[in-house]
């Protein structure tokens, strides 16, 4: 289906019947919900051994009763473990809670108001504090933005990720920029990984940039691969230690979606400086992380080879969720001029780029007819698409027989919008 080269009359008759099925949708009573990337029943229960793990026995290896207080950074086998997830060293490790954001919230809400390396370098002392926002991006990562008063700046985003020569040339030339959201690996919601050369020039990023610039590198997604031979993410502080940036990166990662989401592990890496500032804060907020469920994922969980064993359990789970989305995508609008779509090899989601001006349109009639999508604008800072086209999917929750009804109403509520804006 081609909108622009249709005639009035071909038009006119498309969209009689495409009306004639969003009408057989809303008559159908779906309740249907492709929002949030949550993982479904049966990929929680591919760690119910996380219950009863412990079998009584709370001490840890290196002697720590995990019962009791303390240990502010995780347990030494936690650490050794995230460390090897985001590939740098034990030391450089903190673990947290159960909730990677709320490491990124803390990190933030530090920046600004203590400052990593002191009170000068807190970010409230300036006159206006921005964040660069590669679009489309995590709307939870904008709204940490939103609450704090920092202005964030749209950068586009390309399968390489970020446009590294309008983020060098906004950092260059604005010193009120004190930080960039980076989702490095099967990014959200586009599901690209950035390319060697991103990652080189973000790493460079800290030699242009204010003293107190931190790049967010929130690698949530980083072993949620979905092929058997996964593209490698360059090591971001292979390249601050080549350029000595290493205070400029912090990275960010959770096993929320590895065993439970409510109640996994999460954890940053950092510089020895960014780290003792992490701790000096949070060692107010907190006598230490709940470790022993530290300890209860490290017994079901040791080691990386078993990590990857657990993710490819995920990726068959989650494979015919997303064949099923990119088959109706691609049935649908391959041989079309009604949108385009990102093809994931990993992470949650897929993006589709409905025609300029009518995502909010698609997902109000696809509402209409039952299925709930994510927000128009949610991908977006504060909430507004400029373009009004972005929609993010995410297959992970329905099941399959769901998400081929969902995708049905999907398609026809962008064909049915794209002909009524070619006939106004
Ligand atoms: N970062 C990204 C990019 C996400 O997509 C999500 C969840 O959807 C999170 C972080 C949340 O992570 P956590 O559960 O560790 O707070």
């Amino acid at each position: 289906m081609y909108v622009e080269q249709a005639t009035r009359e071909q038009l006119q008759q498309w969209h009689k019947e495409l009306t004639t099925n969003h009408q057989s949708f809303v008559a159908g009573g779906l309740n249907l919900d492709l929002t949030r990337g949550k993982p479904s029943a049966s990929q929680l229960s591919l760690a119910n051994d996380l219950d009863g793990a412990l079998k009584g026995n709370y001490i840890a290896d290196d002697g720590t009763d995990t019962r009791n207080y303390g240990g502010i950074d995780g347990l030494p086998g936690m650490k050794a473990l995230a460390a090897d997830i985001l590939g740098v060293k034990a030391e450089d490790i903190l673990v947290g809670g159960n909730s990677s954001l709320t490491l990124m919230y803390f990190s933030a809400l530090f920046g600004w108001q203590f400052g990593f390396t002191g009170p000068t370098s807190a970010w409230r002392n300036e006159d206006k504090v921005k964040f660069l926002c590669p679009v489309p991006g995590y709307d939870r990562h904008f709204a940490i933005c939103e609450e704090l008063g920092i202005e964030m700046v749209n950068v586009p985003m390309d399968d390489n990720g970020p446009d590294m020569d309008v983020v060098e040339s906004l950092v260059r030339n604005d010193q009120s920029i004190k930080g960039i959201w980076c989702v490095p690996k099967y990014s959200n919601p586009t599901g690209c990984i950035y390319s060697a050369e991103t990652v080189e020039r973000l790493a460079n990023l800290g030699t242009i940039a204010a003293d107190n610039f931190r790049i967010f590198y929130d690698n949530a997604y980083v072993v949620h691969d979905l092929t058997d031979d996964p593209a490698e993410l360059p090591n971001i502080m292979d390249y601050c230690r080549k350029a000595g940036t290493e205070d400029s990166v912090l990275q960010f990662g959770s096993t929320s979606k590895v065993t439970f989401a409510g109640a996994g592990v999460a954890f940053m890496a950092a510089s020895a400086v960014n780290l003792k500032a992490m701790k000096n804060h949070l060692g107010i907020a907190t006598i230490g992380p709940d470790k022993v469920n530290q300890l209860r994922h490290l017994r079901v969980i040791s080691n990386v080879q078993q990590l990857r064993a657990h993710m490819i359990k995920h990726a068959e789970l989650l494979k015919p969720r997303f064949a099923c989305v990119l088959d109706h995508l691609q049935k649908n609008f391959a041989d079309s001029d009604l949108g385009s779509w990102s093809t994931p090899e990993g992470g949650y989601f897929i993006s589709f780029d409905t025609r300029p001006g009518l995502a909010s349109e698609v997902v109000k009639l696809a509402a209409e007819a039952g299925v709930k999508l994510t927000p128009a604008g949610a991908t977006f800072p504060y909430g507004k698409d400029p373009q009004d086209c972005n929609i993010r999917l995410a297959p992970s929750f329905p099941t399959v027989e769901d998400i081929d009804k969902a995708m049905a109403v999907f398609c026809n509520s962008v064909k049915l919008a794209s002909v009524s804006q070619r006939l106004q």
